[in-house]
């Protein structure tokens, strides 16, 4: 299927590692032409890009922390300066900081809810201005399946993916007549350097309560970005879109 993505200028936050690469190497294969954020790890960022331009696509790294609002509006209006647009923004980069509500430390608290639901807010905010201009958007929230199911030691987190579901929904429609949808995609356990780090014991118990009883992998979860960003997609705004081998359903 033609996605119909040629020509339009993406930008994916959190883009040099795990589901963000997956979806900045995606939609570049797609014909768009795609930048991505990173914070630290430029030998990541260095590789992803090779990796999209080996696959014959368009992609460049920029470094900003999404929840610095100065530096995210900074680099979609340099972005939209060298590109002449911004059609897709992908609001992936993410952390998790879990622990048990007792002893869940405030700047933990203020770190998370800063670099997931801070900064997709000021990078909506900032694109959707381009967007408007262009009568044509995409942008996209990287969700959680615990925003809809809640866990047990991520109920700062669950928050921050909850919120992106309202933020998201709302925008869909305050943008609809720009022609600017808004959309979750809200992936389960996808193998990633996120998911990595739990001990074994935690990655089994939870591939029991799992279908298809694997973890996802990052092109899974892509996949279903690609689509929400096409021109298949045209008449779906507001959805959460679950992606997660029927963990929850
Ligand atoms: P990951 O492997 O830890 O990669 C995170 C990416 O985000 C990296 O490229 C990282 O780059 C970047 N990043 C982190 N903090 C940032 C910040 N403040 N500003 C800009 N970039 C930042 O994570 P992942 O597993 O691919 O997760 C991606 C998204 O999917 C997150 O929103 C996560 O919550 C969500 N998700 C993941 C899973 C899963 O099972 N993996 C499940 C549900 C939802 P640097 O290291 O250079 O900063």
């Amino acid at each position: 299927m033609d996605l119909g993505l040629q020509g339009k200028i993406a930008l994916v936050t959190g883009g040099s590692r795990g589901i963000g690469r997956a979806v900045a190497v995606a939609l570049a294969k797609e014909g768009a032409d795609v930048t991505f954020s990173y914070t630290s790890n430029e030998a990541a960022a260095q590789a992803a890009v090779a990796e999209i331009e080996a696959a014959g696509g368009k992609g460049a790294a920029v470094r900003f922390d999404v929840g610095d609002a100065e530096a995210g509006k900074a680099a979609i209006d340099a972005l939209v300066k060298e590109k002449g647009a911004l059609h897709i923004l992908v609001n992936n980069a993410g952390v998790s900081i879990d622990g048990l509500l007792m002893r869940y430390k405030d700047e933990d608290l203020a770190r998370i809810l800063k670099t997931n639901v801070e900064g997709p807010f000021y990078l909506a905010r900032a694109a959707s201005r381009h967007m408007m201009k262009a009568k044509w958007g995409r942008i996209i929230m990287m969700g959680s399946v615990v925003g809809a199911t809640g866990n047990v030691g991520q109920t700062a987190y669950a928050s921050t993916k909850a919120a992106l579901e309202g933020m998201a929904k709302s925008l869909a429609r305050e943008l609809a007549s720009r022609n600017i949808t808004a959309n979750v995609v809200s992936p389960g356990f996808i193998g990633t350097d996120m998911t990595d780090v739990l001990p074994d014991a935690v990655k089994d118990a939870m591939l029991t309560g799992i279908p298809l009883a694997r973890m996802g992998r990052p092109e899974e979860v892509a996949a279903a970005v690609s689509f929400l960003c096409s021109e298949a997609a045209s008449y779906i705004t507001g959805h959460v879109l679950h992606v997660n081998g029927g963990m929850y359903m």
